[in-house]
């Protein structure tokens, strides 16, 4: 059984918050256990629940959309939420919740070692880009030890404002020139070097 699988299966017996109590099925995330890009979103949904897969609602479609529009499948990526149980009512979030489930999120971070993050939404934005707002954050990256993490709305956000879908799609048509410079990035030694790839 690969790590991956098996850290699965301890969060399918999580029971360090109140969501377990509501869950139908856990939600931990699926995609290639060697994925170079890592897309995070918020909770998950009704769909989500009832599947115990992630983004398999309308949102989801969207993101399929989205991954087709730079060349990937979402078998080729993988894709996670900050909490793996559906929130009663899709309400959001609460942070003792959020808190409760971060270190599951870190553990499949620590497994895949992708060399891309892409935060949807404001929630798992706020994990990597303390005290940023979406409005400002998205579409824009920083590196942090060798992973470049980038920011994106969440995909739902264009289902209910339909002026962001643009915004969506051409943020992520940045994506794969983001990801060879990260991958170029780990053959250059000096730190200086990589900030000037960045630059250029
Ligand atoms: S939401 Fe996360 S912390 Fe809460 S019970 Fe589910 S897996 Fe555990």
């Amino acid at each position: 059984m690969s790590a991956l699988t098996q850290l699965h299966e301890e969060i399918a017996r999580c029971t360090r918050c109140e969501l377990a109590k509501h869950r139908t099925n856990v939600v931990p995330g699926e995609g290639a256990e060697n994925a170079e890009i890592m897309f995070i979103g918020e909770a998950p949904g009704w769909h989500e629940d009832q599947q115990g897969r992630p983004f398999v609602g309308p949102a989801g479609q969207f993101l399929d959309q989205l991954l087709a529009s730079i060349g990937l499948r979402r078998e080729q990526v993988f894709i996670a939420n900050v909490i793996k149980g559906r929130p009663p009512g899709n309400r959001d979030p609460l942070p003792q919740e959020i808190l409760a489930c971060r270190p599951w999120l870190d553990r499949q971070i620590e497994i895949i070692r992708p060399k891309m993050i892409v935060t949807l939404g404001r929630y798992s934005m706020a994990m990597f880009f303390p005290g940023k707002s979406i409005s400002k954050a998205h579409g824009t990256f920083h590196k942090q030890d060798g992973i470049i993490y980038y920011a994106m709305y969440h995909p739902a956000a264009a289902l209910h404002q339909q002026s962001l879908r643009k915004t969506i799609e051409e943020d992520m048509l940045k994506i794969p020139s983001l990801l060879a410079k990260a991958k170029s990035m780990t053959e250059v030694e000096s730190p200086a070097q990589q900030l000037r790839m960045f630059e250029s």
